[in-house]
């Protein structure tokens, strides 16, 4: 059996993997480089975390991404996660960390209730602004996704599975699984998958309802010098509600050091959906694109005046508008897997392992589609390593 993928972002690269290891041959064509930087998942970092508000499916298929990436970090003979625990907040009338909270205890994940008293005196470079609701999980962490899409396209190499690179897909048969390439090269196989992230909608416009490319702006800090020390053993802070002091909500990245001596950056952005916009141009981020941002941290980082803007990057979603992973069958031979938004870097390897199992007639599409999108009851398509452990590192 032949796949051909088209975009090698987390999402295509993990299902080229788990496709070959299931003894498929795999051709990816990326129409930049790899890791592009263009890419929604290159960046220093992504975040892993159970807090996921209301939302069971993905609070329980946070576990499924745990087990998928030591599988991936066995493979790849390195760790490329720091785990940081997961902070989070919420402010006046904003009642996502009780949400959270709720399904946690239900699902069994650790985690403990703070006062506003406890989060400032263990993290004193933080405000207690209007602060209403506060717990703590010790597990959650940093995703090193840069050198993760790097390490994952050198071990594909190695494996056998074909890398296109500088090669841009201009149009998708999936009656033939066919796919055009810009220099009018034809290339067929037995399944064509589009894992294209916020440029789905340019080639397959039929998916533009549930896959809009949607500008985000993140910020990187330099905290004053004193500072720096206790930001490194910070944990991820979410205030991602919509409380009236939240300001329509952050998240913060903390710094940490990588296992090749790299130091990452102290990182933070919001996760409300930006205006559409075409990812491969225009990408650089304006004060006021800049400002906004600060101004939704100010009420809780204490003298953010105090922390240097050392660099700003705008980056895509590629949103669906209830935040539904999508994967459709668009022909005999077509597949796509798109509308992640903001938070599929996580799941990544466990996506690629459910969808070469649907593509393999392993497991149905319809219950693999169901559970990407997040139907808790779907829970069933994948089982869970009993006695393994919840960390990734
Ligand atoms: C600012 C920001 C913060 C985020 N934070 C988190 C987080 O903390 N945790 C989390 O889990 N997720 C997070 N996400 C979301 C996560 O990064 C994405 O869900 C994930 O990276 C999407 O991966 P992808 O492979 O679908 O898309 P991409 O990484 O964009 O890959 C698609 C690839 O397809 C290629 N391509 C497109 N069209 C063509 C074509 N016609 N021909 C050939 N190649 C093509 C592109 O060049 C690209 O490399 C964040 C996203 C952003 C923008």
């Amino acid at each position: 059996m032949k796949t051909i993928i088209v975009g090698g972002g987390i999402m295509g690269l993990s299902t080229a993997r788990a496709l070959k290891k299931l003894g498929h041959e795999v051709v990816l064509i990326e129409q930049g480089a790899l890791p592009n930087p263009l890419g929604t998942s290159v960046d220093q970092h992504r975040l892993i975390r159970y807090p996921y508000g209301a939302q069971r499916g993905y609070t329980r298929m946070v576990r499924h991404a745990y087990h998928a990436w030591k599988r991936l970090w066995h493979d790849l003979k390195m760790t490329l996660y720091a785990e940081t625990g997961t902070l989070v907040l919420s402010g006046a009338g904003d009642d996502w960390a009780k949400a959270c909270a709720a399904i946690l205890t239900e699902e069994e994940i650790e985690h403990l209730p703070f006062d506003a008293a406890t989060v400032l005196g263990r993290w004193p470079m933080l405000s207690g602004e209007g602060l209403q609701d506060a717990f703590y999980c010790p597990s959650g962490g940093v995703l090193f996704a840069e050198a993760i899409v790097a390490a994952l396209s050198s071990h594909l190499r190695e494996r056998g599975v074909t890398l296109l690179t500088q090669k841009k897909v201009v149009a998708v048969d999936p009656e033939m699984g066919r796919v055009t390439l810009a220099d009018k090269t034809v290339l067929q196989a037995d399944h064509v998958l589009v894992t294209a992230g916020p440029w789905t909608a340019q080639l397959l416009p039929g998916l533009a309802p549930v896959s809009r490319s949607s500008r985000q702006v993140v910020v990187y800090l330099q905290p004053p010098a004193d500072l720096g020390a206790s930001w490194y053993a910070a944990p991820m802070l979410l205030e991602i509600g919509q409380g009236q002091n939240s300001g329509q909500g952050f998240y913060l990245v903390p710094p940490r050091i990588t296992r090749d001596g790299m130091r990452t950056g102290l990182k933070i952005g919001d996760h409300t959906f930006g205006p559409t916009a075409d990812p491969g141009i225009d990408r650089d981020a304006t004060q006021d694109e800049i400002d906004a941002i600060l101004a939704k941290a100010r009420h809780r980082i204490a003298d953010l005046d105090q922390y240097r803007v050392s660099q700003a990057k705008t980056c895509f979603y590629d949103v669906e508008a209830d935040e539904k992973f999508q994967f459709r069958q668009i022909g005999p031979r077509g597949y796509a897997f798109c509308g992640t938004s903001g938070h599929g870097f996580k799941f990544g390897p466990v996506v690629g392992e459910v969808i070469a199992d649907a593509l393999a007639g392993k497991a149905s599409v319809e219950e693999t589609a169901r559970w990407l999108a997040g139907e808790a009851d779907a829970d069933h398509i994948i089982s869970v390593p009993a006695a393994a452990s919840e960390s990734s590192g």
